[in-house]
């Protein structure tokens, strides 16, 4: 049994993005419980069920406990020296792009940094992509465009402040539940704020909305263009600040006005009441503190980087952005994708916030990381890399801490393509995940509790993890499995890392490293102090959100204050967005439209909330929301079971749930269930690989089926 190091200590929750402090603590009998940080200030003490039930799920059941290859026990040496050998292999008789790295939002930000420098500037591909990728990539991509680069402008306290909330695809109540709450609070607080719902299914948020907007599956973009169209109409400019501190107005407005002319058009294409259009853009005009938060339903679009330019260019009409409760706040999913992104875990980045096809960037990273080479082209995307795997150019891929063969789409075209691959390594805490199944090589990994580092939350508050349970087994830090096989490949120089601290330390000095120009002044940590913070100073490192800088040693709660944007003319971009509608509308053989998402009390593919009963109580089995009157239409009654089929010739096998609050004419499925839990439910395997062109995010809340009875 793992062994309590100290009595309570401050760690954080790692499940979504609100990231939460947590007080950890363990009794003789090496019971672990957990209580909310009264001094964190994404929680303020709450922690929502799957934050509270950490305790339960403390020593996960079938722990990846030491090395193996092909099921048998090896040294680490073995497994660390034959991948080592084959990756140099590889890369010598085929490129470095044979290789790649698929990695998570669930890796600490020191683990991610090791992982990025050495495939990017040591082996010399950007062939490391992440599961964020299915995650935020349209947000950053978003962000990118208007602001010149990834950052989330607001803070949780502007829920607070604000006197309108627009939630637009984010079921917040069950996917960042302390949020929720936060909102039903401030509304207690403050009468005058509205909150807004736009979400084609009711869900558990729109118990706090005032309005909601049940709008046509794809068309939120139709929605932002209408109302930027209407603010227009109105005259509700903030003129000094799109003249000051904005450009491209005029292709954005045009653009607007084609494509959403008026409420009754946006009404019709949207499939809602004139009314309801009306109410919300009124409320939206005359109102000046406004937040917008978007999240997965927006992003997980083909067309998800436009849909989040489209919310961002309302707020830059209105010059609502930099100022106490206002802005475009898009709600991350995972505990550090925002971390990861920080050190350039995607494909298209590069470390630091710098861009991988900016040459004095590749340039800067390369000398300070005194590499032999250096990545200067965008790697392989998600859903791209396992096609390349399928095809056969990519040989070896190294999956950490994440579960593709449930997660991606086409995930049955995903597995098959890992087994094939010439060689699969899978580090990861539990053994028996479906991605485990096809791995050559398991490596034991640190999981919650154990591992030690930092992640940035949604509003970019940087958090410690911190352990406080021995390793079990022969489990390893990634960090440190990553650096060991560095060391293999001949850059034993270059990662000299004995801690996480040391990786921290070298990723505040890049932050900071040459980072006077205008283009990067928002890299997290333009203050020279923190690349000499001591161990104990690491340990203690308050909680802070990014940039933290010599003007402000505290960090920044709010961004671009000053109308600054990190643009070469210093100025935010509108961007003309014509809507596109999902790649596939219905047909006649395939006449449903499929919705996906969470539950409240399991993440992701559950292989840490499923062995909770407590949670699993929750709701215990897979399910499909279906509306009664469909129901009725396809001989379907509740609690039957129900086989669900989709263009790729897979099926999911689930119980049928009656919900009126579901459309006629779609479903919804929920995400998480798998191999380990229910050998028929991978939603998955139903999910096309239809991807934004501009990042990569494959469309997973929207595709296409039919329903039978089982
Ligand atoms: Fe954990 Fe998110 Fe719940 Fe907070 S809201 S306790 S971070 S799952």
């Amino acid at each position: 049994m793992n062994v309590l190091q100290t009595g309570s200590i401050k760690t954080t929750c790692p499940y979504c993005g609100v990231g939460c402090g947590v007080l950890a603590s363990m009794d003789e009998q090496g019971v672990v419980s957990v209580k909310g940080d009264p001094d964190h200030p994404a929680n303020y003490g709450r922690l929502c069920s799957k934050g509270t039930a950490l305790g339960e799920t403390a020593y996960l059941q079938d722990r990846l406990l030491y090395p193996e290859i092909k099921g048998e026990q090896v040294s680490w040496d073995q497994a660390l020296s034959t991948i080592s050998g084959r990756f140099s292999e590889i890369i010598d008789e085929h490129g470095a792009d044979a290789v790649a790295f698929y990695v998570s939002g669930q890796l600490l930000t020191e683990d991610y940094y090791v992982a990025n420098k050495l495939m990017k500037g040591f082996i010399g591909s950007a062939n490391i992509d992440t599961n964020s990728r299915l995650c935020m990539s349209s947000a950053v991509a978003a962000y990118k465009r208007a602001f010149g680069e990834d950052c989330v402008p607001c803070s949780f306290e502007d829920l607070d402040k604000a006197n309108l909330i627009v939630l637009t695809g984010s079921n917040a109540a069950w996917c960042h539940p302390i949020l929720f709450q936060q909102i039903v609070r401030a509304k207690k607080a403050n009468p005058k704020l509205k909150v807004i719902n736009i979400d084609p299914r009711e869900t558990q948020t729109t118990s706090a909305a005032d309005i909601q907007l049940s709008l046509k599956p794809g068309t939120d973009a139709v929605l932002f263009n209408g109302l930027l169209n209407y603010l227009k109409e109105l005259d509700i400019e903030n003129n000094f600040f799109t003249e000051n501190c904005t450009s491209g107005i005029d292709g954005a407005l045009q653009a607007a006005k084609e494509s959403a002319p008026s409420i009754a058009s946006v009404a019709e294409q949207c499939a809602l009441s004139e009314e309801d259009v009306s109410e919300f853009y009124n409320l939206f005009a005359n109102t000046e503190k406004v937040v917008t938060v978007f999240s997965q339903g927006i992003n997980q679009s083909s067309s998800g980087v436009d849909k989040g330019n489209a919310i961002i260019n309302c707020h830059l009409f209105t010059g609502r952005i930099g100022r106490p409760g206002m802005g475009p706040f898009s709600f991350t999913g995972q505990p550090n994708a925002m971390g990861g992104r920080e050190v350039g875990g995607l494909a298209n980045q590069l470390a630091a916030h710098m861009d991988l096809e900016n040459p004095e960037h590749c340039d800067r990273v390369q000398r300070f990381w005194n590499s032999p080479t250096i990545a200067n082209k965008q790697g392989l995307k998600a859903v791209d890399l396992f096609e390349a795997i399928d095809q056969g150019k990519v040989k070896a891929v190294w999956i950490m801490a994440t579960n593709p063969v449930v997660s991606m789409p086409d995930a049955e075209k995903v597995k098959a393509a890992l087994k094939k691959c010439e060689l699969v390594i899978v580090s990861d805490c539990v053994r028996e995940t479906d991605t485990a199944k096809v791995a050559d090589i398991l490596l034991p990994a640190l999981t919650w509790g154990e591992n030690d580092g930092t992640v940035t939350n949604s509003d970019r508050h940087i958090s410690r993890r911190r352990s406080f349970l021995t390793a079990p087994g022969q489990a390893k830090a990634d960090w440190d499995i990553i650096t060991e096989v560095a060391h293999r490949m001949g850059f034993a120089e270059h990662f000299p890392y004995a801690s996480a601290a040391d990786i921290f330390r070298e990723h505040a000095a890049l932050s900071a490293f040459e980072n006077d120009d205008k283009a990067n002044a928002h890299r997290f940590f333009n203050i020279s102090e923190l690349q000499n913070i001591t161990n104990q100073e690491y340990e203690t490192f308050p909680i802070k959100p990014w940039p933290i800088t010599a003007e402000s040693p505290a960090g920044t709660k709010r961004l671009f204050s000053n109308g600054k944007f990190n643009t070469p003319d210093g100025k935010a971009r509108f961007i003309s967005v014509t809507p596109r509608a999902p790649a596939f509308s219905t047909t006649k053989e395939f006449d449903l439209v499929l919705n996906t998402g969470r539950v409240r009390d399991h993440w992701h593919t559950m292989t840490r909330t499923g062995v909770s009963p407590r949670l699993s109580a929750h709701i215990h089995e897979p399910f499909v929301e279906v509306n009664p009157l469909d129901a009725a239409q396809y001989g379907l009654t509740d609690r039957s079971l129900a086989r669900i089929n989709g263009p790729l010739e897979k099926s999911v096998i689930v119980r049928v749930q009656y919900s009126d609050k579901q459309q006629r004419g779609s479903i919804f499925l929920p995400i998480h269930w798998n191999g380990q839990f229910s050998s028929r439910a991978n939603v998955g395997a139903l999910i096309p690989s239809v991807v934004d062109p501009i990042s990569g995010q494959p469309e997973s809340k929207h595709g296409i089926v039919n329903i039978e009875p089982y």
